[in-house]
């Protein structure tokens, strides 16, 4: 019968992918103010897309793009003062992390992170069979420096994976512990630093130099603003990244993406101007919040703010939401019980936010 040959189908599949749950930010309504998902708040400017239409209408769409996008390559190495074959382009940062989950991890390969940890990486590692060696966060959510140091000496991993700033705190990092664990780890130290743009000092840039074992992961998601091209980046040690693009999908990266990613590289004054300003906005929101009653806002590196109110999540979603105001509900992860994140938006997205917060935080359904 039908219902048997789809029982049938479904037991083909790994049983470490049927016990998981699809990695789904779920479909909000549309709202007119989005402060949801860490997107930047602007598309590029109108000439700027009007050029890149001419130059799209000059790429032959019928033909393979190239194995990977050398010109783009080449450009992020000039960005990053690294040689290109350090370097694989990506359709996302979070498709490199999984060429990484695939070159690294077999049924049982220890892997340690801190805790609470952006929920793509347990899934990569869960997904190719890895063993989650998880360390929770000191007072305040901070980084437990110690506890990593010590579950690395304990489980010798191959992956260290740390994420910096990290989502969903929004706290970086210091350089110094930054380091302390890349010296410590016997294998590779996957560093995500999809929200370094928006944070003091260069991250963790200057250990490539110095330790092999590190693998930058950046995006042009969020400070380039392009989230809905899908453009990441992987920087490593040559040798490693050789063995990484034996792990790789090919033709990873359309002519479209790559068009685009190259043409804002040649307006870093745009990027930067906008980095600027959500670096404001985030600061703006903070001591918004901090000045509100029983609002208690976290410290943020990244382009968001987390934060508790005497309000349910949900309930405090729901009246936004019906004042068209999207944030997100962070208590899915279990050290984040009753906190949202809001990520800083335009000045007025900003300003109607806190408006209308305060209405929800008096009762206003
Ligand atoms: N890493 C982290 C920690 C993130 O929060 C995000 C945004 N959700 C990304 C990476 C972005 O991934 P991508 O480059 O695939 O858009």
């Amino acid at each position: 019968s039908v219902a048997d040959a789809l029982e049938q189908a479904l037991a083909a599949i790994r049983p470490a992918v049927r016990q998981g749950k699809p990695y789904v930010v779920g479909t909000p309504p549309e709202a007119p103010i989005k402060l949801n998902q860490n997107e930047s708040p602007w598309d590029l400017p109108e000439p700027l897309k009007r050029e890149l239409l001419e130059a799209f209408f000059a790429l032959p769409f019928n033909r393979y793009p190239a194995e990977h996008p050398e010109r783009l390559r080449r450009a992020l190495a000039e960005y990053i003062d690294w040689p290109p074959e350090g370097i694989i382009v990506g359709n996302g940062s979070n498709e490199l992390a999984f060429t990484v989950g695939l070159a690294v991890i077999d049924d049982g390969t220890p892997v340690v992170m801190p805790r609470p940890m952006f929920s793509l990486y347990e899934m990569i590692v869960r997904l190719h069979g890895g063993r989650i060696h998880a360390v929770a966060p000191g007072p305040d959510l901070q980084f437990d420096v110690a506890g990593l140091l010590q579950a690395i000496a304990q489980h010798r991993p191959a992956l260290v994976i740390l994420t910096s700033p990290n989502n969903p705190t929004g706290l970086a990092m210091d350089p110094r512990d930054i380091e302390a664990v890349v010296a410590a780890a016997p294998g590779l130290v996957l560093i995500d630093e999809a929200y370094v743009e928006f944070a003091d000092g260069v991250g963790a840039r200057p250990l490539l130099d110095r330790y092999p074992r590190v693998l930058l992961l950046r995006t042009f998601s969020k400070a380039f603003g392009l989230a809905g091209l899908r453009l990441g980046y992987l920087v490593g040690h040559p040798a490693v990244v050789q063995e990484l693009y034996k792990a790789r999908i090919p033709f990873m990266v359309d002519r479209l993406a790559e068009t685009v990613a190259l043409t804002l590289l040649r307006h870093p004054e745009l990027v930067q101007a906008r980095i600027a300003e959500i670096k404001a906005g985030v600061q703006w929101l903070y001591r918004e919040l901090a000045a509100l009653p029983d609002v208690e806002p976290r410290p943020s590196q990244a382009n968001f703010v987390i934060f508790r109110t005497p309000l349910e999540p949900d309930v405090l979603l729901a009246r936004l939401a019906k004042k068209g105001i999207l944030i997100r509900n962070m208590s899915g992860y279990p050290e984040l019980r009753g906190y949202v994140r809001v990520n800083a938006g335009r000045a007025e997205e900003n300003r109607a936010f806190v408006v209308a917060l305060k209405k929800a935080l008096a009762g206003d359904e």
